[in-house]
């Protein structure tokens, strides 16, 4: 039995019921597979399974990664990152979600202008006092976006979140409708898109899909349960 394939075949189609019961077009919702802590050997097979996004939450796992790994694979730093390995990150992700400062944006912008490349970036939202990153404030949150908008070598693509730990069912979508209510008051105070909502784990993705997640970030469910924490 192929684990990792039967795995992804499972949670493909629980995308697929999630977005049909959202009354969402098959396909609006982006599977990111979450292979922290796991080796490069199950990020090959996945790959062999058809996923093309992974997600990593450190940027030396990320480094240790990338180099032996197909070059297709399109790589999204998730978690949180320090600016003093933004330029790491700005060079081997083309997508990060967890940026939290503006102090981050410039920092990747600068990075990745250098390098001659563009990074995809998602602002992560607060929703937990037990979560330790995100903006907490939306006023630092639209100073960094209006920062982030001017700057080269990023494209600001949206927001992402993290629900509290232990949320019941209500809690979730109440997270997770937040987040979508944010995103729309930001495309509308600065005219522009925002198309990007990257919400949902293994245990709340369903909920994150009715909401309204473009990019649901998927590791467990995929690859099994870790040995030791990655935050
Ligand atoms: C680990 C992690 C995930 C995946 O969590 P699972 O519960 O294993 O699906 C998603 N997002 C972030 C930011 C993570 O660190």
């Amino acid at each position: 039995m192929n684990t990792i394939r039967d795995h992804l075949e499972s949670v493909r189609e629980q995308i697929a019921a999630a977005e049909s019961a959202a009354g969402r077009p098959a396909g609006s919702v982006r599977l990111l597979a979450v292979s922290k802590t796991f080796p490069a050997e199950d990020v090959a097979e996945a790959f062999a399974c058809g996923q093309t996004c992974f997600g990593e939450n450190r940027v030396q796992e990320l480094a240790s990664k990338v180099p032996v790994l197909p070059a297709e694979i399109e790589w999204h730093l998730i978690g949180s990152l320090q600016s003093n390995k933004a330029a790491k990150a700005a060079s081997l992700a083309s997508w990060i979600h967890s940026v939290d400062s503006e102090k981050l944006v410039r920092k990747i912008s600068a990075a990745a202008d250098a390098l001659g490349r563009t990074v995809n970036i998602l602002f992560e939202v607060n929703s937990g006092e037990e979560n330790k990153t995100g903006f907490r404030s939306a006023d630092a949150l639209r100073a960094s976006l209006e920062a982030g908008l001017a700057l080269p070598g990023i494209r600001v693509r949206g927001l992402m979140t993290m629900a509290p730990l232990g949320s019941d069912e209500p809690a979730l979508h109440r997270v997770f409708a937040a987040l979508r209510t944010q995103r729309d008051a930001l495309e509308r105070e600065f005219g522009i898109e925002l198309p990007e909502l990257s919400m949902g784990m293994s245990g709340d993705f369903r909920e994150a899909i009715a909401e309204g997640a473009t990019i649901v970030r998927i590791g467990t469910a995929i690859f099994g349960g870790r040995t030791y924490p990655a935050h």
